[in-house]
């Protein structure tokens, strides 16, 4: 198992699961939602969180930039319609197994409109494979643009997934992770601070208290199991 998430993985369930997919794709308000609703299904989660919670509510508070707002609606259809994408794949090596069998039937010396005339049906299917295919493409393009970029989780504003600082606010790191942001690795902060200084020096300093008093209940919970059995 890797070891990031070996102790948070003490904690998960299905009903987590789905907390923490929210989390690490940027989804800020549903986090808080999902918290604000069903806070008795996280009981044993929320213990570990308030850094997390508090990020997502801090960032859920900020100002939507116009650009980030277009985002955000591009994620809403990618996340329901981003399939019709795919279709345009389909489209395409139809129209090329079309063109393929259609250059078959081509005589030298046979002109387009005599070719047309013999294979109408074809060559019409063909032409109108391949504008639905430019088609999908050009207006897709309108909601893939998005589809590379994530919130960040210090400035809450849309950066490049795979960039390893915020193209905003500079800051490193700026994709979530559930696991490294919650106070349950907060014991390797050491790393962490080589990789994200402020960011976890930060957490380090607001949440070494809560920290230590949930490792403290830890240790004395496993005392008694031992202890019991
Ligand atoms: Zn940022």
């Amino acid at each position: 198992m890797d070891k990031k998430t070996r102790p948070v993985s003490n904690y998960l369930n299905k009903n987590y699961l789905s907390l923490i997919f929210l989390y690490n794709k940027g989804e800020y308000e549903s986090v808080v939602a999902e918290l604000e609703e069903f806070e008795s299904n996280y009981w044993r989660l929320l213990e570990i969180i308030p850094s997390i919670l508090e990020n997502c509510k801090n960032i859920t508070n900020k100002y939507m930039w116009p650009k980030d707002k277009i985002h955000f609606r591009n994620e809403l259809i990618l996340r329901h319609f981003g399939w019709v994408d795919k279709i345009k794949f389909i489209t395409g090596i139809a129209s090329f197994i079309i063109f393929m069998s259609l250059s078959n039937k081509y005589a030298e010396g046979m002109s387009f409109y005599a070719f047309l005339l013999r294979w109408p049906f074809q060559c019409l299917f063909l032409i109108a494979l391949i504008i639905l295919t430019y088609k999908i493409h050009v207006w897709m393009k309108n909601f893939t643009i998005s589809k590379d970029l994530i919130r960040c989780k210090h400035c809450g504003r849309y950066t490049y997934y795979m960039s390893p600082n915020c193209r905003k606010c500079k800051k490193a790191d700026p994709v979530p992770n559930f696991y490294w942001d919650c106070l349950v690795d907060l014991e390797n902060m050491i790393v962490k601070s080589a990789v994200q200084e402020d960011f976890y020096h930060e957490l380090k300093e607001r949440y070494s208290s809560k920290y230590a008093i949930w490792k403290q209940n830890k240790m004395e919970a496993l005392d008694s199991s031992v202890s019991d059995s």
